[in-house]
């Protein structure tokens, strides 16, 4: 018999198992006990846990060194789910109608009697939810019975797993059980949308385009970092980042850099160049994108030269994560 941690279990590396019915299983065990499970998602892989248990979300926390003001997202096994916790509106009910499944996380004002962690909202009086495409997180969160808070399965700041591997590599023995579902098809996290004020507001760009959102709700506010009062608390200046420095819409390669490149023609003289889509494909160069920066930062190169990426559909979302990326 092991000891049940309540916090990050320090007592050997995780246990990455296919995700197939007995693993799944395994795993709703250590949640309803209130552990912790990383598993696949559509957009990256998540680090789970009941998210009506505080000191389950708690654990959360500490495995990923979170700050505490930074809230979570909670995951629903299916799009009507989440009314029992968040208030929906009209708006909501739109963009719920039209991509739920999906990558779309909405921030909606937290019901009087609803059964999410105070901790999962930071103290706020609002809740991010989302009902993730993946069959196996679907499956998962339907056996567990409760919402799943599930951020990135990686340490605060660094580039979010989009395979297994960087899940263990990123977390080591914090997880104990890691369900195998191969790469993630989105490779980027949600869309966040914040519906609690008059305009809706993009807070995270991802593979839901602002264009799609405005679509079904009109005008958006784009929420711009604001040291003063940031609106949403995950924005800290550098995430998603390698320990190599990375030089954004490069041109040229410098000596000892390697290249992460983008389209047909690449550029003379990387020691190392990865390719984040050959055809210039955007989706499959988000597909690409956290994987290929974790390959390239393990190189040992003294920095990564990215070539531009187009900003339009989920481009958008791709250079907002290689400009904070390349912050710090
Ligand atoms: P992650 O869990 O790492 O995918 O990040 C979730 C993102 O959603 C972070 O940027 C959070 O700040 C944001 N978020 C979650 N809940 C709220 C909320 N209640 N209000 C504003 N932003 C939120
Ligand atoms: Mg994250």
């Amino acid at each position: 018999m092991g000891i049940v941690a309540q916090g990050p279990d320090m007592t050997g590396s995780p246990t990455i198992r296919p995700a197939d019915p007995d693993a799944i299983e395994a795993a709703t065990a250590v949640l309803r006990e209130g552990g912790l499970v990383a598993f696949p998602t559509e957009t990256v892989y998540g680090l789970g846990a009941d998210a009506t248990n505080e000191r389950a979300v708690a654990a959360i926390f500490l495995a990923k060194d979170r700050p505490r003001f930074n809230p979570l997202i909670a995951h629903y096994a299916t799009a009507d789910g989440p009314g029992r916790d968040v208030v929906l509106d009209g708006r909501a009910r739109r963009l719920a109608a039209a991509f739920w499944p999906g990558p779309l996380t909405l921030v909606l004002p937290r019901r009087a009697d609803t059964r999410l962690a105070e901790l999962a909202s930071a103290g706020l009086a609002s809740a991010a939810v989302r009902v993730p495409a993946h069959p196996v997180a679907r499956a998962l969160i339907a056996a567990a019975g409760v919402p799943l808070a599930a951020p990135s399965a990686n340490r605060s700041g660094e580039p979010s797993p989009t395979l297994a591997e960087h899940v263990a590599a990123s977390l080591g023995e914090r997880v104990g059980l890691i369900l195998d579902g191969g790469a993630c098809a989105v490779g980027l996290e949600s869309t966040v949308v914040d519906l609690t004020g008059p305009f809706p507001a993009i807070l995270r760009h991802g593979a839901v385009t602002a264009e799609d959102v405005a679509a079904l709700v009109g005008p958006l506010v784009h929420a711009e970092d604001d040291a003063g009062r940031p609106k949403s608390p995950g924005r800290l200046a550098r995430h998603y980042a390698p320990r190599t420095r990375l030089r954004l819409d490069a041109r040229d390669v410098a000596a000892g850099e390697a290249l992460l490149a983008f389209g047909p023609d690449g550029l003379p003289g990387a020691a190392v160049t990865m390719n984040l889509s050959p055809a210039a494909d955007l989706t499959e160069a988000a597909a690409n994108l956290f994987a290929m920066l974790r390959a390239l930062d393990a190189s040992g190169c003294a920095g990564i030269a990215v070539m531009p990426i187009p900003g339009h559909g989920i481009g958008r979302a791709i250079n907002e994560r290689l400009r904070r990326a390349a912050e710090g």
